[in-house]
C-alpha cells in the first residue's frame, strides 16, 4: 500500500518539478569532501569552499599533510571550517592508511553494501553523506535523506513520526523503487518541494501536489 503511495508521489513530483538528470561529475573522493563541506550550509557556500580548497592545494596528499588552520582558512566560506577541516584531514589520513592512496574509485566496483560500510566507517561520514557519494558519483541505487525529505515523509506518513535520520534511510530506501533514476527524482524533487511548499514552519497545503494524499495536510484542514 505504501509502495503504491510512493509511486504516486514520484509521479506527482515528476509532473511538478520534472525528471532530474545526473549531470556534472565528481570522482568519489571529491564528492565525499564536497558533501562534508555541504553540511550545515547552503550549496552556494559549499561550492565556493570546495573551489577554494582545490585552488589552495595541489592535491589531496597536500591537504592531508597541511595544518588544520590552513585548511580551515581555505574552506572558511563553508562555515564550521575548523570542524570540517579536522574531519577532512582525518578522513584523508584513514583512507590513505587503509587503501595506500587518496583514491576512492574502488567504491564504484564494490557491491553497494560493502561500499556503504566503508564510507560510514569513516568518522564524520553519516548515512546521508555516504548515500550522496554512492548515488551521485558511483551511480548506485541508494537514497540520501536530508531534513526536507525526512519532514515531508513524516507528514505524508511514509514513515513514523519518531523516525530519526538513520532509520529514515533504511525505511525510505525500502519504499523507493530500486532504480537510480526514480531515487534521483525522489531525492531532488522532494528537496525542492520542501524549499518551496512543505516548509518546516509554514506549509502551503492548498497549493500542494500531495494535498489529496497527505494526512498532515488534512489535519491542518488545508487552511494554510
Ligand atoms: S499537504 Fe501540506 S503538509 Fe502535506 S506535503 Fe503538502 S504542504 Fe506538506
Amino acid at each position: 500500500m505504501t509502495t503504491k503511495k510512493m509511486q504516486k508521489i514520484i509521479s506527482l513530483l515528476e509532473k511538478e518539478y520534472g525528471i532530474p538528470r545526473f549531470d556534472g561529475y565528481h570522482n568519489p573522493l571529491d564528492e565525499l569532501i564536497l558533501t562534508i563541506l555541504s553540511q550545515n550550509t547552503s550549496w552556494q557556500n559549499c561550492s565556493r569552499a570546495f573551489d577554494s580548497l582545490k585552488r589552495s592545494f595541489k592535491d589531496w596528499k597536500q591537504v592531508a599533510s597541511a595544518d588544520t588552520g590552513k585548511i580551515a582558512q581555505a574552506i572558511k566560506t563553508g562555515g564550521l571550517s575548523r570542524i570540517k577541516a579536522e574531519r577532512i584531514k582525518n578522513i584523508l589520513k584513514v583512507i590513505y592508511e587503509e587503501r595506500g592512496s587518496y583514491c576512492l574509485e574502488f567504491l564504484k566496483k564494490d557491491k553497494l553494501k560493502e561500499a556503504h560500510k566503508f564510507l560510514i566507517s569513516l568518522k564524520g561520514v553519516g548515512p546521508k553523506t555516504a548515500a550522496c557519494v554512492l548515488l551521485f558519483s558511483c551511480r548506485k541505487p541508494i537514497l540520501p535523506v536530508d531534513t526536507h525529505i525526512l519532514r515531508i515523509s513524516k507528514r505524508l506518513e511514509l514513515i513514523p513520526k519518531d523516525t530519526d535520520l538513520a532509520k529514515a534511510h533504511e525505511l525510505l530506501g525500502r519504499l523507493v523503487p530500486d532504480d537510480k533514476e526514480n531515487i534521483l527524482t525522489f531525492h531532488v524533487d522532494m528537496i525542492e518541494h520542501g524549499r518551496m511548499i512543505c516548509k518546516s514552519r509554514k506549509t502551503r497545503c492548498r497549493n500542494c501536489i500531495f494535498k489529496l494524499l497527505c494526512p498532515y495536510g488534512h489535519s491542518q484542514k488545508l487552511s494554510k
